[in-house]
């Protein structure tokens, strides 16, 4: 077993309008991704002037950054109660979450299904209160109400004891108190090294992917997503198609990606700890996992839970 040291997976749960898009926005801004490739950065804000134009922003599902030589892999969860296992399935790419919350609206009723499914796997949260700039903001009160959610959700001890992190999105600025001034996003970016665990796992080890989504491009078609638990996948390499309750299929991967900033990039290969997408493989599905020929391992499948939530 190895930790990726160079790796942060973490999911990102907020409600609707609390500021995750400017927040993420900010950090692909403040992260030297843009500096490092101009052309990129030149498309991505393109794309995004366009969204801003039309009045949407959108938020893509996955977003990477990278801060002091780590790269940080940013997923984005359902904003609801889903019955589908896509919540269980996101927070099984991640080590973390990060809790968004509006410093004014404070905790909403649809992120304490995802937050609780969080929680209830163990997995460390940073808490951001968003939006301190607002004259209605009441920042000290969203606070006790985010420790009392964590408390109804039964929190661990450790998991109460919470990073805070205090944020103006649209500044780009963070604080780790409500008072005071900042500049940047720098400590948000330290916490989130230091409070988000770096992946666990064994490169040396066949190969196992797991497939979390599916998304579709016209130029190769059906795309896998998911984590690479253990192993290395190589684009133009044999794999296993390891589907549940049938016997494995060969398959051949056309191309191999991870992500940089809002894109998915094209790499020979993508060793075990990072978040990939892999095209070629038609048959692939959610669930599936891709493992090696000689000694295929399927990953288990997530089993969901009944959905017993109300959305009130
Ligand atoms: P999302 O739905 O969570 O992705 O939210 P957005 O990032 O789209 O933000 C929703 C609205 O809140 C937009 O009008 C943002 O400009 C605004 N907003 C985001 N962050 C802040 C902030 O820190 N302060 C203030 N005043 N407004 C913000």
């Amino acid at each position: 077993m190895q930790t990726r040291k160079d790796l942060r997976n973490l999911a990102i749960i907020a409600h609707v309008d609390h500021g995750k898009t400017t927040l993420v926005d900010a950090m692909l801004w403040q992260s030297g991704v843009f500096r490092e490739n101009e052309q990129v950065a030149e498309r991505v804000m393109d794309s995004l002037d366009l969204e801003r134009e039309k009045g949407i922003t959108i938020m893509a599902k996955n977003t990477a950054i990278t801060y002091r030589g780590t790269k940080i892999n940013i997923v984005d969860t359902p904003g609801h109660a889903d019955f589908g296992g896509e919540v269980e399935r996101t927070l099984n790419m991640v080590d973390g979450v990060m809790l968004l919350v509006d410093a004014t609206e404070g905790p909403l009723p649809q992120t304490r299904f995802v937050l609780g499914k969080a929680l209830a796997r163990g997995l460390p949260p940073i808490v951001v209160i968003n939006k301190i700039d607002r004259p209605d903001r009441r920042i000290n009160e969203v606070l006790d109400e985010i420790y009392d959610l964590f408390i109804d959700l039964d929190a661990t001890e450790e998991q109460l004891d919470f990073p805070v992190l205090y944020t103006n999105a649209r500044a780009g600025v963070a604080l780790t108190g409500p008072d005071g001034r900042g500049r940047d996003l720098v400590p948000l970016f330290e916490a989130i090294l230091e409070h988000i665990p770096a992946p666990t796992c064994d490169p040396e080890a066949p190969l196992q992917f797991l497939v979390t989504t599916l998304q579709h491009s016209d130029y190769v078609g059906r795309i896998g997503v998911g984590k690479v638990v253990n192993g290395v996948l190589r684009r133009n390499r044999e794999v296993a198609l390891l589907k549940p309750d049938s016997p494995p299929l060969g398959a051949s991967l056309s191309q191999v990606y991870t992500y940089e900033g809002l894109n998915r990039v094209e790499r020979e290969e993508v060793p075990a700890g990072d978040i990939a997408a892999v095209a070629g493989v038609d048959d692939i599905f959610i669930g599936d996992t891709l493992g090696d020929l000689a000694e295929p391992r399927p990953l288990p499948v997530i089993t969901v839970e009944e959905p017993t939530i109300s959305m009130v």
